[in-house]
């Protein structure tokens, strides 16, 4: 029986686990599918305050996973597959272990969207990637695309310029999400080429078992083109991981849940924090501050109940 269980160790989770060992309730984090989250697929974080010279993602990732665990947080590797949340204490199930526990955090954080090609599923790995810092070492002095147009798809293309050749920036629109800074730097660096407006159609060649160029349609003249490139890096967002919350916890139309009163969901000692909650601001610091709130928030409840 565990007083909280987080789930998810990225920003929010481990901030939580760092506010909840603090306050003495050992917290039991478990990883999730991707541990650390999304900081782990970033290079230098330039806006979280304290490092006025930045941080690797990574390094900051593990800082705080040492933090947590130096007031005794427990980590567990492995995903939840299920929940029940109708009964007290809360049931957990992660591969094939069952945990109970008093409070719960879901800070299950958010997974890169993906275009839904057949084609970009089979060559996942093979030239398709969602993570340019983890695979863009892969393609020096290659030609390759990414696709998207917000700040992922600009901070991504940025980033490989360091290794491809040329960078194809390939968009479905004229207009960008993208903050002006981050526009204008990928718009200035040479090795970027801008394609808009137009659609991936297919991700070729599976039949050779590798990325070998990108068949798009210009969605202004409606002609289909073939745009050599050997690797496609996929940027265009994320989803909210809540598949097991489904009619356990509310949610809105996107899956992402929905809170009140600070991180309270809609069940009495679940709380939720981070990405998983968040479609809006989805910054580093944001996620912590929330794994704060939820800490405070189920140390708050659990005090109650005691009472
Ligand atoms: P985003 O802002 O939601 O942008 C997603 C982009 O992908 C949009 O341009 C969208 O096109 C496009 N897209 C979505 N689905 C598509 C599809 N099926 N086919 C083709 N294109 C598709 O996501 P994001 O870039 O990941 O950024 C998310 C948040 O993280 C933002 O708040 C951003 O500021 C932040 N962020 C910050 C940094 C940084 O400051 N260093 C770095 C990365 C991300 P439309 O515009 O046409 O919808």
């Amino acid at each position: 029986m565990h007083n909280v269980i987080i789930i998810g160790s990225g920003c929010a989770g481990l901030t939580a686990a760092i506010y909840a060992a603090r306050a003495n309730l050992k917290p039991l984090v478990i990883d999730g599918y991707e541990p650390g989250g999304q900081l782990t697929l970033t290079t230098m974080v330039e806006n979280y305050p304290g490092f006025p010279d930045g941080i690797l993602g990574p390094e900051l990732i593990e800082n705080m996973r040492k933090q947590a665990a130096r007031f005794g947080a427990e980590f567990k590797a492995g995903a939840v597959s299920d929940v029940d949340l109708s009964r007290r204490p809360f049931m957990v199930i992660a591969g094939k272990e069952t945990y109970e526990c008093k409070a719960l955090i879901v800070a299950a954080g958010a997974s890169a969207r993906l275009l839904g090609l057949g084609s970009e599923r089979k060559l996942m790995g093979h030239g398709v990637s969602t993570c340019a810092t983890c695979d863009g070492y892969f393609f020096r002095d290659k030609e390759i695309a990414v696709v998207g147009g917000g700040d992922s798809a600009m901070e991504e293309a940025s980033f490989l310029t360091k290794f491809a050749s040329r960078v194809n920036l390939i968009h479905r629109r004229d207009e960008f999400r993208a903050s002006k800074i981050m526009l204008e730097r990928a718009r200035g660096n040479e090795k970027i080429r801008f394609v808009t407006p137009a659609l991936v159609e297919e991700v070729l060649d599976v039949s050779k078992g590798a990325v070998e160029g990108v068949r798009i349609r210009n969605l202004e003249t409606n002609k289909v083109s073939t745009l050599p490139a050997e690797g496609l890096f996929i940027a265009i967002g994320h989803d909210p991981n809540t598949k097991v919350f489904r009619g356990k916890l509310d949610m809105d139309a996107n899956g992402y849940l929905i809170t009140k009163n600070g991180t309270r969901t809609n069940v009495p000692g679940v709380f939720a924090a981070g990405d998983v909650q968040d479609h809006h601001y989805r910054q580093a610091v944001t996620a912590a501050g929330s794994g704060c709130m939820a800490a405070l928030d189920a140390e708050k409840f659990l005090e109650a109940r005691k009472d």
